[in-house]
Protein backbone atom coordinates (compact mmCIF):
# COMPACT_ATOMS: atom_id res chain seq x y z
CA UNK A 1 0.00 0.00 0.00
CA UNK A 2 1.01 3.87 -0.74
CA UNK A 3 2.19 5.65 2.09
CA UNK A 4 -0.08 8.48 2.46
CA UNK A 5 1.45 11.98 2.46
CA UNK A 6 1.24 14.78 4.36
CA UNK A 7 0.73 17.64 2.69
CA UNK A 8 -0.33 19.85 5.42
CA UNK A 9 3.42 19.39 6.79
CA UNK A 10 4.90 20.33 3.60
CA UNK A 11 2.71 23.33 3.12
CA UNK A 12 3.66 24.56 6.74
CA UNK A 13 7.48 24.09 5.71
CA UNK A 14 7.35 25.62 2.31
CA UNK A 15 5.33 28.96 4.32
CA UNK A 16 8.36 29.43 6.78
CA UNK A 17 10.26 28.87 3.75
CA UNK A 18 8.75 31.13 1.84
CA UNK A 19 8.97 33.91 4.53
CA UNK A 20 12.42 33.39 5.23
CA UNK A 21 13.21 34.15 1.92
CA UNK A 22 10.90 37.08 1.65
CA UNK A 23 12.59 38.35 4.88
CA UNK A 24 16.05 37.72 3.39
CA UNK A 25 15.67 39.69 0.40
CA UNK A 26 13.75 42.52 2.31
CA UNK A 27 17.21 42.37 4.55
CA UNK A 28 19.22 42.36 1.19
CA UNK A 29 17.36 45.51 -0.36
CA UNK A 30 17.32 47.15 2.67
CA UNK A 31 20.88 46.56 3.50
CA UNK A 32 22.01 48.13 -0.02
CA UNK A 33 20.73 51.38 0.89
CA UNK A 34 21.59 51.34 4.29
CA UNK A 35 24.84 53.70 4.41
CA UNK A 36 23.06 56.08 1.84
CA UNK A 37 19.97 56.41 4.26
CA UNK A 38 22.03 56.57 7.12
CA UNK A 39 20.98 53.38 8.99
CA UNK A 40 24.28 52.04 9.91
CA UNK A 41 25.85 53.25 13.33
CA UNK A 42 28.45 52.10 15.80
CA UNK A 43 28.45 50.97 19.21
CA UNK A 44 31.62 50.58 20.96
CA UNK A 45 32.32 48.05 24.25
CA UNK A 46 35.57 48.77 26.34
CA UNK A 47 38.09 45.99 26.98
CA UNK A 48 39.91 46.51 29.88
CA UNK A 49 43.74 45.36 31.40
CA UNK A 50 42.91 42.82 33.59
CA UNK A 51 45.70 44.08 35.95
CA UNK A 52 44.66 47.27 36.67
CA UNK A 53 41.06 47.56 34.85
CA UNK A 54 42.01 50.53 32.62
CA UNK A 55 40.10 50.99 29.36
CA UNK A 56 42.81 49.57 26.66
CA UNK A 57 40.45 49.32 23.21
CA UNK A 58 36.86 49.80 22.24
CA UNK A 59 35.53 47.19 19.87
CA UNK A 60 33.44 48.56 17.39
CA UNK A 61 29.62 46.54 16.73
CA UNK A 62 27.84 47.73 13.84
CA UNK A 63 24.48 48.37 14.42
CA UNK A 64 21.50 48.62 11.94
CA UNK A 65 17.82 50.58 12.31
CA UNK A 66 15.73 49.98 9.63
CA UNK A 67 12.57 51.57 9.99
CA UNK A 68 11.89 51.10 13.79
CA UNK A 69 13.49 47.76 13.79
CA UNK A 70 17.02 47.30 15.14
CA UNK A 71 18.31 44.13 13.18
CA UNK A 72 21.10 42.04 14.73
CA UNK A 73 24.59 41.78 12.94
CA UNK A 74 24.31 38.09 13.31
CA UNK A 75 21.25 38.29 10.89
CA UNK A 76 22.14 41.17 8.69
CA UNK A 77 25.99 40.35 8.39
CA UNK A 78 25.46 36.64 6.82
CA UNK A 79 23.14 38.40 4.43
CA UNK A 80 25.33 40.83 3.47
CA UNK A 81 28.16 38.40 3.13
CA UNK A 82 26.13 36.35 0.90
CA UNK A 83 25.30 39.42 -1.28
CA UNK A 84 28.45 40.82 -1.74
CA UNK A 85 27.18 43.28 0.52
CA UNK A 86 30.27 43.36 3.01
CA UNK A 87 32.95 45.19 1.32
CA UNK A 88 31.32 48.47 1.15
CA UNK A 89 29.57 48.24 4.43
CA UNK A 90 32.70 46.94 5.78
CA UNK A 91 35.00 49.49 4.55
CA UNK A 92 32.55 52.14 5.57
CA UNK A 93 32.56 50.72 9.38
CA UNK A 94 36.50 50.95 9.06
CA UNK A 95 36.74 54.56 7.97
CA UNK A 96 33.75 55.43 10.30
CA UNK A 97 35.94 53.65 13.55
CA UNK A 98 39.22 54.98 12.21
CA UNK A 99 37.71 58.69 12.51
CA UNK A 100 36.22 57.96 15.85
CA UNK A 101 39.38 56.45 17.70
CA UNK A 102 41.35 59.07 16.09
CA UNK A 103 39.44 61.88 18.29
CA UNK A 104 40.00 59.81 21.61
CA UNK A 105 43.92 59.25 20.80
CA UNK A 106 44.23 62.81 21.16
CA UNK A 107 43.48 62.46 24.75
CA UNK A 108 44.57 58.97 25.43
CA UNK A 109 46.12 55.58 24.29
CA UNK A 110 43.02 53.77 23.08
CA UNK A 111 43.07 51.15 20.22
CA UNK A 112 39.79 50.35 17.99
CA UNK A 113 39.43 47.01 17.20
CA UNK A 114 37.53 46.19 13.98
CA UNK A 115 35.81 42.98 13.56
CA UNK A 116 35.89 41.96 9.71
CA UNK A 117 34.66 39.04 7.49
CA UNK A 118 36.35 36.44 5.62
CA UNK A 119 34.99 38.38 2.08
CA UNK A 120 37.09 41.61 3.18
CA UNK A 121 39.89 40.08 3.99
CA UNK A 122 40.13 38.25 1.08
CA UNK A 123 39.99 41.13 -1.07
CA UNK A 124 43.36 42.26 -2.53
CA UNK A 125 42.67 46.05 -1.82
CA UNK A 126 41.65 45.09 1.59
CA UNK A 127 45.49 46.20 3.07
CA UNK A 128 45.24 49.69 0.90
CA UNK A 129 41.45 49.81 2.47
CA UNK A 130 43.14 49.44 5.96
CA UNK A 131 45.93 52.16 4.76
CA UNK A 132 43.59 54.77 3.00
CA UNK A 133 41.37 54.96 6.42
CA UNK A 134 44.71 55.18 8.45
CA UNK A 135 45.19 58.45 6.48
CA UNK A 136 42.33 59.87 6.38
CA UNK A 137 41.57 59.91 9.94
CA UNK A 138 45.68 60.47 10.78
CA UNK A 139 44.76 57.32 13.25
CA UNK A 140 48.26 55.75 14.51
CA UNK A 141 48.32 52.07 12.69
CA UNK A 142 49.38 50.80 16.26
CA UNK A 143 45.94 51.75 17.42
CA UNK A 144 44.38 49.70 14.84
CA UNK A 145 43.15 46.08 15.89
CA UNK A 146 41.58 43.61 13.12
CA UNK A 147 39.40 41.32 14.18
CA UNK A 148 38.40 37.87 12.23
CA UNK A 149 36.50 34.90 13.09
CA UNK A 150 37.96 31.94 13.04
CA UNK A 151 35.58 30.75 10.41
CA UNK A 152 37.72 32.88 8.19
CA UNK A 153 40.18 29.19 8.04
CA UNK A 154 37.48 27.70 5.79
CA UNK A 155 38.87 29.47 3.15
CA UNK A 156 42.73 29.87 1.70
CA UNK A 157 45.11 29.66 4.60
CA UNK A 158 48.13 31.05 2.83
CA UNK A 159 46.43 34.22 1.25
CA UNK A 160 45.08 34.97 4.98
CA UNK A 161 48.61 34.48 6.50
CA UNK A 162 50.13 37.17 3.87
CA UNK A 163 47.04 39.59 4.64
CA UNK A 164 47.61 39.11 8.15
CA UNK A 165 51.51 39.55 7.57
CA UNK A 166 50.57 42.81 5.70
CA UNK A 167 48.65 44.38 7.90
CA UNK A 168 51.23 43.87 10.26
CA UNK A 169 53.86 45.32 8.12
CA UNK A 170 51.85 48.42 8.40
CA UNK A 171 51.32 48.40 12.08
CA UNK A 172 48.25 47.03 12.58
CA UNK A 173 47.57 44.27 15.07
CA UNK A 174 45.29 41.28 14.35
CA UNK A 175 43.35 39.30 16.82
CA UNK A 176 41.44 35.94 16.25
CA UNK A 177 38.06 36.10 17.17
CA UNK A 178 35.53 33.70 19.08
CA UNK A 179 38.74 31.37 19.41
CA UNK A 180 37.84 27.63 19.85
CA UNK A 181 34.47 27.53 18.38
CA UNK A 182 35.31 26.93 14.67
CA UNK A 183 36.73 23.18 13.50
CA UNK A 184 40.42 24.61 12.95
CA UNK A 185 41.65 25.95 15.89
CA UNK A 186 45.25 24.03 16.46
CA UNK A 187 46.38 24.64 13.23
CA UNK A 188 45.41 28.76 13.09
CA UNK A 189 47.75 28.95 16.10
CA UNK A 190 50.62 26.78 14.09
CA UNK A 191 49.84 28.65 10.24
CA UNK A 192 48.81 31.93 11.41
CA UNK A 193 50.97 34.40 13.54
CA UNK A 194 48.13 36.84 15.01
CA UNK A 195 48.78 38.95 17.80
CA UNK A 196 45.77 38.50 20.33
CA UNK A 197 43.17 35.38 20.73
CA UNK A 198 39.80 36.41 21.67
CA UNK A 199 38.46 33.61 24.04
CA UNK A 200 34.94 32.73 22.87
CA UNK A 201 31.95 33.84 25.12
CA UNK A 202 30.94 30.00 25.50
CA UNK A 203 34.01 28.87 27.30
CA UNK A 204 33.66 31.91 29.65
CA UNK A 205 29.90 30.90 30.37
CA UNK A 206 31.16 27.15 31.10
CA UNK A 207 33.96 28.31 33.42
CA UNK A 208 32.54 26.30 36.31
CA UNK A 209 32.92 23.28 34.43
CA UNK A 210 34.64 21.88 31.17
CA UNK A 211 35.41 26.42 29.93
CA UNK A 212 38.09 25.95 32.75
CA UNK A 213 40.38 23.22 31.09
CA UNK A 214 40.22 24.49 27.99
CA UNK A 215 41.32 28.32 29.21
CA UNK A 216 43.74 26.81 30.68
CA UNK A 217 45.14 24.83 27.72
CA UNK A 218 44.29 28.29 25.26
CA UNK A 219 46.72 30.47 27.71
CA UNK A 220 49.07 27.85 27.78
CA UNK A 221 49.12 27.81 23.81
CA UNK A 222 49.32 31.31 23.72
CA UNK A 223 51.92 32.10 26.32
CA UNK A 224 54.18 29.63 24.41
CA UNK A 225 53.91 31.51 21.43
CA UNK A 226 53.24 34.81 22.47
CA UNK A 227 49.85 36.19 21.94
CA UNK A 228 47.52 37.97 24.12
CA UNK A 229 44.64 36.44 25.18
CA UNK A 230 41.58 38.53 25.96
CA UNK A 231 38.35 36.77 27.44
CA UNK A 232 34.85 37.81 25.68
CA UNK A 233 31.49 37.54 27.19
CA UNK A 234 32.41 38.09 31.27
CA UNK A 235 28.77 38.73 33.14
CA UNK A 236 29.77 37.60 36.69
CA UNK A 237 32.44 38.81 39.32
CA UNK A 238 33.27 34.93 39.69
CA UNK A 239 33.73 34.49 35.92
CA UNK A 240 36.32 37.42 36.26
CA UNK A 241 38.07 36.38 39.65
CA UNK A 242 38.96 33.28 37.83
CA UNK A 243 40.15 34.79 34.31
CA UNK A 244 42.57 37.00 36.68
CA UNK A 245 43.85 34.13 38.28
CA UNK A 246 44.42 32.20 34.82
CA UNK A 247 46.66 34.86 33.98
CA UNK A 248 44.62 36.38 30.80
CA UNK A 249 45.60 39.45 30.13
CA UNK A 250 42.40 41.46 29.02
CA UNK A 251 38.60 41.35 29.81
CA UNK A 252 35.43 42.30 28.16
CA UNK A 253 32.04 41.73 29.22
CA UNK A 254 28.53 43.17 30.09
CA UNK A 255 29.54 42.76 33.51
CA UNK A 256 31.77 46.29 32.83
CA UNK A 257 30.42 47.38 29.98
CA UNK A 258 27.66 46.60 27.47
CA UNK A 259 28.36 48.06 23.95
CA UNK A 260 28.39 52.42 24.41
CA UNK A 261 26.93 55.19 21.96
CA UNK A 262 29.64 57.69 21.22
CA UNK A 263 28.44 60.00 23.41
CA UNK A 264 28.97 57.81 26.33
CA UNK A 265 32.41 56.70 25.28
CA UNK A 266 33.55 60.29 25.59
CA UNK A 267 32.02 60.59 28.47
CA UNK A 268 33.91 57.81 30.11
CA UNK A 269 37.29 59.09 28.59
CA UNK A 270 36.17 62.63 29.23
CA UNK A 271 38.88 63.17 32.24
CA UNK A 272 42.82 63.70 31.96
CA UNK A 273 43.25 60.70 33.85
CA UNK A 274 43.30 57.28 31.66
CA UNK A 275 39.97 55.81 32.05
CA UNK A 276 38.77 52.71 34.25
CA UNK A 277 35.95 50.48 34.95
CA UNK A 278 35.45 49.18 37.98
CA UNK A 279 35.53 45.70 38.96
CA UNK A 280 33.27 45.65 42.04
CA UNK A 281 30.16 46.43 40.69
P1 LIG B 1 31.84 39.44 18.22
O1 LIG B 1 32.82 40.22 17.41
O2 LIG B 1 32.31 38.19 18.84
O3 LIG B 1 31.29 40.47 19.29
C1 LIG B 1 30.84 40.12 20.57
C2 LIG B 1 29.33 40.09 20.66
O4 LIG B 1 28.94 39.69 21.98
C3 LIG B 1 28.66 41.43 20.43
O5 LIG B 1 27.36 41.15 19.89
C4 LIG B 1 28.53 41.96 21.85
O6 LIG B 1 27.52 42.94 22.00
C5 LIG B 1 28.19 40.71 22.61
N1 LIG B 1 28.63 40.75 24.01
C6 LIG B 1 29.62 41.45 24.57
N2 LIG B 1 29.73 41.20 25.89
C7 LIG B 1 28.77 40.30 26.18
C8 LIG B 1 28.37 39.64 27.39
O7 LIG B 1 28.92 39.82 28.47
N3 LIG B 1 27.33 38.75 27.29
C9 LIG B 1 26.68 38.52 26.13
N4 LIG B 1 25.66 37.67 26.12
N5 LIG B 1 27.03 39.13 24.96
C10 LIG B 1 28.07 40.01 24.99
P2 LIG B 1 26.82 41.96 18.62
O8 LIG B 1 27.15 43.40 18.73
O9 LIG B 1 25.40 41.57 18.44
O10 LIG B 1 27.67 41.37 17.42
C11 LIG B 1 27.56 40.03 17.03
C12 LIG B 1 28.60 39.65 16.03
O11 LIG B 1 28.39 40.33 14.79
C13 LIG B 1 30.03 40.02 16.43
O12 LIG B 1 30.56 39.06 17.32
C14 LIG B 1 30.73 40.03 15.09
O13 LIG B 1 31.09 38.72 14.71
C15 LIG B 1 29.62 40.52 14.16
N6 LIG B 1 29.84 41.96 13.89
C16 LIG B 1 29.49 43.04 14.62
N7 LIG B 1 29.90 44.19 14.02
C17 LIG B 1 30.52 43.81 12.88
C18 LIG B 1 31.19 44.53 11.80
O14 LIG B 1 31.32 45.76 11.79
N8 LIG B 1 31.70 43.77 10.78
C19 LIG B 1 31.62 42.41 10.76
N9 LIG B 1 32.15 41.74 9.72
N10 LIG B 1 31.03 41.71 11.75
C20 LIG B 1 30.49 42.40 12.79
MG1 LIG C 1 34.73 40.79 17.68
MG1 LIG D 1 33.75 37.25 19.64
MG1 LIG E 1 31.19 36.54 16.97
Amino acid sequence: AQKKRAPSTVGVFSDQLEKQIHRELLLKDGLSQAIDKHQLSLVYQPIIDANDCQVVSFEALLRWRLNDEMIPPDEFISIAEQYGLIRRIGQWVLEQACQTASTWAQRHTIAICVNVSVAQLEDDDFVEIVSTALQNSQLAPELLHIEMTESVFTSDIGLLAEQIKALQDIGVKVSIDDFGTGYSSLSIMQDLAVNVVKIDRSFVQRIDTNGYAIITAVMHMARALNYSVVAEGIETQKQMQILRSLGVDYLQGYYFAKPLAIEQVEQLISSEQAPKLSAES
